[in-house]
């Protein structure tokens, strides 16, 4: 491009060790929003960057938009507000409403909205979901050199968009009713929403590793997830990683990119039947990889930010310390239903939503079931109210098999909005 002025690019601004400032950078880097990330030292940082002349006083982080807004100390929500995000409802009533916006809730946006039919996707964070936290997608079909899945679902919100869709962003599903045929969802921010069926898409979130510190270090050297945002800070660093499944190994494969050493905990003796053979073959002939079979990471210290782990060998019970700066924990997730707790939609013992023939008992109808017909491969027990993707009980938690269900469950929809005229 000649003549032509550069767009600026968002900036973020802050310490090392905030975890507002990770907040806002990983919020951004699943939202495929380019920016550069500018770390603050001391008092003639502050000048340079902000023109302000003490670190002190200045409220960080601060993010400059492309136009030159400068938002101070933002929430995510602030954020999302300034960038145009944060929309209001266009209908008072929907055909369907679709909760997560992952690659299930996005699918099924994209198969409803192009087959007519008047579609809201609910969203508490980013578009994206776990998936906008992965690396380097290379299992799904049709992308032989692999994609982000940040970009793959940033394609998949302009694909539902472009259909007509509607997205409401950071907000959150938190209670709902059955009341003639419709659900009616309080969300967090006070407002209802209405529609005549709704899809549950809303995954699954990072299991914690349990420690009574824990939130402490949170965003200040501990992370849940791969670290996408995290990894160009991680150059010449040793970083640890927990877990043995995919989600662990992308992450290794990707910190490996920037990091001196990655180090890979996990509690199993072997990765067999907890990651793809394609992954952990890789894994175990990478030069800066190395794996520590049999340990837990059983204790946490450091004084404002993580500095050392305690890893527990699962077999002799002795723990050592080693000093550790960044942990990222990858160790699967637990389900969204809290909004499902006072509805009749039943969940098995760890929350997840139960569907279809898995409603049956002993191959007949359950007593709480109010129609003739049985419940469609992906109806919860409450007619018209389906459930998709890794939030279902008994999914296979992985891309293809939510991207499917999400359009298939649309299917679903038309069934029960016909059945209702
Ligand atoms: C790091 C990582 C790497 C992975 N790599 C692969 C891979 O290579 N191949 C593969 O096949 N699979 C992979 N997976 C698994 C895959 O990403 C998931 O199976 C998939 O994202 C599940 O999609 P989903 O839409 O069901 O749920 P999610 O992706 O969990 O999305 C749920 C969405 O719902 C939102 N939400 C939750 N509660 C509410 C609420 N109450 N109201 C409104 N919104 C809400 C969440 O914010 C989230 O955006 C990976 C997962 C991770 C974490």
């Amino acid at each position: 491009m000649t003549g032509q002025k550069q767009p600026r690019r968002v900036r973020l601004l802050g310490l090392a060790e905030s975890s507002e400032a990770y907040e806002l950078r990983d919020f951004l880097q699943r939202s495929v929003v380019a920016f550069d990330w500018i770390e603050l030292h001391g008092d003639a940082d502050c000048q340079r960057e902000l023109g302000l002349p003490q670190l002190a006083n200045a409220r960080l982080p601060v993010v400059e938009l492309p136009d030159g807004t400068r938002l101070e100390a933002p929430t995510l929500h602030a954020l999302a507000d300034r960038l145009g995000w944060v929309t209001q409802p266009r209908l008072k009533e929907y055909d369907v409403s679709i909760y997560g916006a992952g690659p299930a809730g996005l699918s099924a946006a994209v198969y409803a909205a192009s087959e007519g039919l008047r579609a809201v996707v609910i969203e508490k964070h980013a578009i994206g979901g776990q998936a906008g936290s992965s690396s380097l997608i290379e299992n799904y079909m049709g992308f032989p050199g692999g994609i982000s899945g940040a970009e793959l679902c940033e394609r998949g919100r302009q694909q539902a968009v472009g259909f007509g869709v509607e997205i409401l962003m950071m907000r959150e599903g938190v209670k709902a009713e059955f009341k003639n045929g419709k659900i009616i969802a309080d969300l967090a921010d006070g407002s209802t929403m209405t529609a005549r069926a709704n899809i549950c898409a809303t995954g699954v979130e990072w299991r914690r590793l349990g420690l009574s510190n824990e939130a402490r270090y949170l965003g200040r050297g501990l992370y849940y997830g791969a670290g996408m945002s995290e990894a160009p800070l991680c150059r010449d660093e040793q970083v640890f990683i927990v877990g043995g499944a995919n989600s662990a190994g992308q992450a290794a494969m990707y910190l490996a990119e920037y990091a001196a050493k990655v180090l890979l905990l996990v509690r199993g003796p072997t990765f067999k039947g907890t990651m793809s053979s394609y992954l952990y073959d890789r894994i175990l002939t990478h030069p800066k990889i190395d794996v520590q079979f049999n340990t837990e990471v059983t204790d946490l210290q450091g004084d404002n930010a993580l500095a050392r782990i305690g890893l527990t060998d699962v077999n002799s019970k002795v723990t050592k310390w080693i000093e550790a700066s960044r942990l990222f924990v990858c160790i699967g997730g637990l389900p969204n239903t809290e909004w499902a707790k006072d509805t009749p939609i039943v969940r098995d013992a760890s929350g997840f939503l139960i569907t279809g023939p898995d409603l049956l008992e002993h191959g007949l109808m359950p007593q709480y079931w109010p129609l003739k017909r049985q419940p469609y491969h992906l109806e919860t027990s409450v007619p018209g109210s389906f459930a998709v993707g890794d939030v279902r009980a008994g999914s296979v938690k992985r891309l293809a098999t939510a991207v499917g269900e999400g359009g298939m469950a649309v299917t679903f929809v038309h069934k029960h909005l016909q059945e209702a005229i």
